[in-house]
C-alpha cells in the first residue's frame, strides 16, 4: 500500500490525481501532517508526501529503522515539478516509485542513489524486440553486476555498462538452437538466430533478415507463411529479426504475399523487374524470366540491398509450388550523428543534441568539447578524444567506427556543420552508414543575440583562417561581401600567428562602409567569461580579438540603437506592414 500525505491545496490536488490513478494501491492519510506521516510510515510499504523534503526529513528521522525495513519515501514539491526519492531507494522501491509518480504527474524523478545514477537505458527502450530475463538483467545493469554483451550481429546500440565480448560472427549461418552464451552470469546477446535465452540472458533481436518472396498468382497466405517459417527454422533463424519481405513490383498487390507480410508484422518492399534482373544470384531460372521479366525474384529481391545469402531459393511444399523464398542477412548499418553542442552554455545545447549524445556508444571529438558534455554521456560510452589539429583523424575515426556498426556521435562546438567536423566526416563516408545531423547554435547567432539584432538582413560568415584556404580566396570573398553590402561575421578572426588578416579584412569593408559602421566584438559568447564590445569600423581594436571571438560588421544600414547593434529589415518593410494594416 502507498500512503499519501499532503498539507496544501496544490498538494492535495496532486495527491488526488495519484489516488484516482491508483485506487487499489493508495490510501489517503489526513489530519495533522506529523500524525499522518507516523501512521503511514508504520502501515504502508511506501509513502508519497506532497511536502518539502526538509519537512519530511524532520518527520521521518525519528522513525527510521534500517534499509531493509523502512518504507520507500518519495517527496513531491508544491509545484509538482520533482518527485524525489528520499528514503529506501532500493529496498523500499522509492527510486522506482519516484519514476512512476513522476511519469503520472509530469514531475521529474530525482534519484540520488549510486546504482541508479548509472543511468542505464531500459532494455525495452532500445527499439528492438527483446526476449528473456529482462527484469533480472536490467537489475544487474543497475546494480553494477557484470553483464556480458555478446554481439553476433552488428547493430548500433547505445552505450550499455557491459563487458563487450565482440563476437561478430557474421559468417556463422547458425543452425539449430542453443542456449546461453557460455560465459555464465548475466548476458545480453544480440542475435538473429533462433536460440532460446539462457536463465540470466536477454536476447535483442535486430531486424537483420530480409526474406525475398516469389509467388504465383492466387497463392494462399498460408503457403507463403509456411514456406518462410520452414526456411527460417531450418536455417536456425528467428522470425523476430525479419525486417521485411521483398518481391517484384508485379507482386506488390498479390493478396497472399501482402497478407503474409501483414501477419509477420513487417513491410512488403518491392523492386522493378529491371532492378532485380541486375542482381547476381546463385539460382536463376527461366520461369520468372518469362512471367515477370527477371531470372530471379526471391533471391534477387532479398539480395538487392546487399548482405549474405543464408537461405538460397527454396520452393513451397504444394504441388505445383506457388511460392519461393530466400533469406539474406543484411549487415547492421552503423549510425553517425553529427552533433553541434552550441556556443558553450548548457541551456543552448539542444534537447536533440543531448538525446543523440545519449544514443551513442562511441563519442568522437576535440578534448575540450568532450569535457564540456562528459557528464551527459551514458556510462560505457567509448570516448575517442584528440587535440587541436587532428581534424582529419577525428573524421576518419568517426566514420570507421560507424562503418563497424556502432552508434557514433561526432561533436563540434556551435553547429557541427559550420567550420567544423561534419564536412570532413561526410567527405570520408560511404553510403553504408546512416547519418543524422543535429543543428547547433553557431557562434554568429550566439554573438548576434548578445549584440542585439545585427543579422536582421542579408549576412555572410567568413572564416579568416588561411590555414586551409589561400588568402587570395578569403580576400575575394570579403571584397564581394563588402560590395554586396552584407553584414559579415568573421570566424577564426585572429590568432597569435595570424594577426594581419583581420585588419586587412576590416580595411576592405571600410572601403565600402562609413567609419561609423557598428562593429560587434563578442568573446566567449554564452560562456562564463563572456564579454562583448560594440564599437565602429574606425575604432575597432583588432589587437583585442582572439580565437575565442567573433567579429560582426554591420552593413550600411546597421545602427547603434540604445547600445544595441540593429540591422533593419529594409526600407520597404514598414511600408508593406502599413499597407497590410490598411488593407
Ligand atoms: N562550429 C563552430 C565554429 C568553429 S570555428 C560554430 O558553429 O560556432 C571556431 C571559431 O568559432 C572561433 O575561432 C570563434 O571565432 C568562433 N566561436 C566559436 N564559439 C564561440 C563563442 N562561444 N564565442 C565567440 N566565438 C566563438
Amino acid at each position: 500500500m502507498i500512503g499519501l500525505i499532503s498539507a496544501t491545496a496544490a498538494g492535495a490536488a496532486a495527491r488526488d490525481r495519484l489516488a484516482a490513478a491508483w485506487p487499489e494501491r493508495t490510501r489517503l492519510y489526513g489530519g495533522p501532517v506529523a500524525d499522518a506521516v507516523r501512521a503511514a510510515f508504520a502501515e504502508c510499504e511506501q509513502v508519497v508526501c506532497f511536502l518539502a523534503t526538509g519537512a519530511v526529513v524532520r518527520l521521518v528521522a525519528p522513525l527510521l529503522g534500517g534499509k531493509a525495513s523502512d518504507p520507500g519515501v518519495v517527496c513531491v514539491d508544491e509545484a509538482g515539478r520533482f518527485a524525489v526519492s528520499l528514503v529506501g531507494g532500493h529496498g523500499g522501491g522509492a527510486n522506482e516509485l519516484a519514476r512512476e509518480v513522476g511519469g503520472l504527474l509530469g514531475a521529474r524523478p530525482v534519484v540520488t542513489t549510486a546504482t541508479d545514477a548509472v543511468d542505464v537505458p531500459g532494455l525495452d527502450t532500445l527499439g528492438l524486440p527483446v526476449e528473456g530475463a529482462v527484469a533480472a538483467v536490467s537489475r544487474a545493469l543497475l546494480d553494477g553486476t557484470p553483464v556480458a554483451l555478446d554481439r553476433e550481429v552488428t547493430w548500433p546500440l547505445p552505450a550499455l555498462p557491459v563487458a563487450d565480448t565482440h563476437t561478430y560472427t557474421h559468417t556463422r549461418t547458425g543452425t539449430g538452437t542453443g542456449t546461453g552464451t557460455g560465459t555464465g552470469g548475466y548476458a545480453i546477446r544480440v542475435t538473429d538466430r533462433d536460440v532460446v535465452p539462457g536463465e540470466d540472458e536477454v536476447l535483442l533481436r535486430p531486424p537483420t533478415l530480409v526474406v525475398g518472396v516469389g509467388a504465383s498468382r492466387g497463392v494462399p497466405a498460408e503457403e507463403v507463411l509456411e514456406l518462410v517459417g520452414d526456411a527460417l527454422r531450418d536455417a536456425g533463424l528467428s522470425a523476430a529479426s525479419v525486417a521485411a519481405l521483398a518481391t517484384v513490383d508485379a507482386k506488390a498487390g498479390e493478396p497472399g504475399v501482402v497478407a503474409a507480410a501483414e501477419r509477420l508484422g513487417v513491410p512488403l518492399v518491392t523492386y522493378s523487374a529491371a532492378q532485380l534482373a541486375r542482381v547476381e544470384v546463385p539460382n536463376p531460372s527461366a520461369a520468372p524470366l518469362a512471367a515477370v521479366g527477371t531470372p530471379s525474384v526471391a533471391e534477387a529481391a532479398a539480395l538487392l540491398g546487399g548482405g549474405e545469402l543464408l537461405v538460397p531459393k527454396r520452393k513451397s511444399a504444394a504441388r505445383p509450388a506457388g511460392a519461393t523464398c530466400a533469406v539474406v542477412r543484411r549487415p547492421g548499418r552503423g549510425r553517425l550523428a553529427l552533433v553541434g553542442l552550441g556556443p558553450g552554455a548548457r541551456d543552448l545545447l539542444t534537447p536533440r543534441a543531448k538525446a543523440e549524445l545519449r544514443r551513442a556508444s562511441v563519442l568522437v571529438g576535440l578534448d575540450q568539447y568532450v569535457a564540456q558534455i562528459r557528464d551527459l554521456l551514458r556510462p560505457g560510452t567509448r570516448i575517442l578524444e584528440s587535440g587541436l589539429g587532428a581534424e582529419e583523424e577525428r573524421a576518419r575515426t568517426a566514420v570507421a567506427e560507424a562503418r563497424a556498426g556502432h552508434a557514433v556521435a561526432l561533436i563540434g562546438s556551435g553547429d557541427a556543420g559550420v567550420y567544423a567536423m561534419a564536412s570532413p566526416a561526410l567527405a570520408e563516408a560511404s553510403d553504408d552508414i546512416d547519418v543524422v545531423g543535429v543543428p547547433g547554435v553557431t557562434a554568429a547567432l550566439a554573438a548576434g543575440a548578445v549584440l542585439g539584432a545585427p543579422l536582421g538582413h542579408d549576412h555572410a560568415s567568413i572564416s579568416l583562417s588561411d590555414l586551409h584556404t589561400p588568402w587570395e580566396v578569403i580576400e575575394r570573398r570579403v571584397r564581394a561581401a563588402a560590395e554586396a553590402d552584407l553584414v559579415v561575421t568573421f570566424y577564426n578572426p585572429r590568432s597569435r600567428g595570424r594577426d594581419w588578416q583581420l585588419p586587412r579584412a576590416l580595411a576592405i569593408l571600410a572601403e565600402h562602409r562609413a567609419p561609423t559602421t557598428p562593429v560587434g566584438v563578442v568573446r566567449n559568447a554564452s560562456r562564463p567569461d563572456e564579454s562583448s564590445q560594440l564599437t565602429t569600423l574606425a575604432e575597432v581594436d583588432a589587437a583585442a580579438v582572439d580565437m575565442m571571438t567573433v567579429v560582426t560588421v554591420g552593413n550600411t544600414a546597421t545602427r547603434r540603437i540604445a547600445g544595441r547593434m540593429v540591422t533593419p529589415r529594409g526600407y520597404r518593410w514598414q511600408d508593406t506592414r502599413q499597407e497590410e494594416e490598411t488593407r
